[in-house]
């Protein structure tokens, strides 16, 4: 696991030289500590995002309240209901300390290869079980916040499937037990990485791609791919295909219009393997998401937790129950 975590940093290190993401500074621990490490300050922290310019009552609208400090209640003064500040929010009705929650989210996003929940329970000193559940809502956080956001201009597009190799001079497209997904890269003109997205799909077919990119993709965006002939669906939804053909093979080597695309493919892949033993596959989604949100977010490490914090608190809570259920392709 060490070794893999190892390589996928060297990966990403080696991809991103001469770049400004090398240079940049995370949060340390140490600094994680000075800003977040009471129960208090986490609550305030909440509390901060989750009504920036005040209390507001979840009900009524009302701005005029006491707090009932021993039980941490808000109480509006207009409708008297009592609100905490957790309760509609992704931290509802939680049994665990904020800190610990606070602590998952540095972990989540501090960590460049991920963190499968045995090591977050460990390092949080919770069980698996718990552990489990936060880091499911947190990335379930992630997932939602980035659904919105559609790539444009150039964007490189490959097909990628997880749970198994595709060299070995077969692409494997189709193979059975694969999880099939989709990695689009906005780019600039000069082929640079803007925003990435991972996307579930069921398969590699037309009319699965022109869903995907109306809902992905703004109209009159370049798509550039290798030809695969489900990409034509792209101009389903008003998008420019530009195949490039390379062939098959190993694509990656031979094209350079693909080299971030593959880059941040090959890490993600050597990522997500290298970091969970299995993923389930309707669980997929949010593993991607992850990955997206943090590679979207690559220059700004420092302030993630306060970003991921203030979605939290907009994101409605979610029961186990459909936590584990939840199969999201959009
Ligand atoms: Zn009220």
């Amino acid at each position: 696991m060490v070794q893999n975590r190892n390589k996928w940093l060297f990966l990403w290190v080696q991809e991103m030289a001469r770049n400004k993401v090398q240079f940049q500074k995370g949060l340390s621990e140490a600094q994680f500590a000075v800003l977040y490490g009471t129960e208090t300050q986490c609550r305030e922290a909440v509390t901060r995002w989750r009504w920036p310019s005040g209390f507001v009552c979840p009900v009524c609208g009302g701005k005029q309240h006491s707090v009932i400090k021993t039980r941490a209640l808000y109480q509006c003064t207009a409708c008297r209901r009592q609100t905490s500040v957790i309760a509609g929010t992704i931290f509802a009705a939680t049994k665990v300390a904020l800190t610990i929650w606070f602590r998952a989210m540095y972990h989540l996003t501090q960590s460049k290869g991920g963190i499968s929940s045995i090591e977050l329970g460990r390092r949080l000193g919770v069980t698996q079980t718990t552990s489990w559940k936060i880091k499911h809502k947190l990335m379930q956080v992630m997932m939602e916040r980035d659904a919105t956001k559609r790539l444009s201009g150039r964007i490189e597009i490959d097909d990628a499937y997880l749970g198994g190799e595709r060299n070995g001079g077969k692409r494997g497209r189709g193979s059975p037990g694969k999880i099939p997904f989709v990695a689009a890269v906005e780019t600039t003109p000069q082929g640079q990485p803007v925003r990435l997205k991972l996307r579930r799909v069921r398969g590699f077919r037309r009319a699965e791609i022109a869903a995907l990119a109306t809902r992905n993709f703004a109209p009159a965006s370049t798509v550039v791919s290798d030809g695969l002939r489900c990409f034509t669906g792209v101009g389903s939804a008003g998008c420019v295909h530009q195949p490039i053909i390379t062939g098959a093979g190993r694509k990656a080597a031979l094209s350079p219009a693909f080299k971030w695309v593959n880059t941040i493919l090959g890490n993600i892949k050597s990522a997500i393997t290298g970091t969970y033993r299995a993923v389930r596959g309707k669980h997929v989604p949010r593993y991607l998401a992850e990955f997206e949100y943090r590679f979207n977010r690559r220059y700004d490490l420092a302030v993630l937790i306060p970003r991921l914090g203030f979605v939290a608190v907009r994101t409605p809570p979610m029961p186990c129950r459909l936590l584990k259920l939840a199969e999201n392709y959009t």
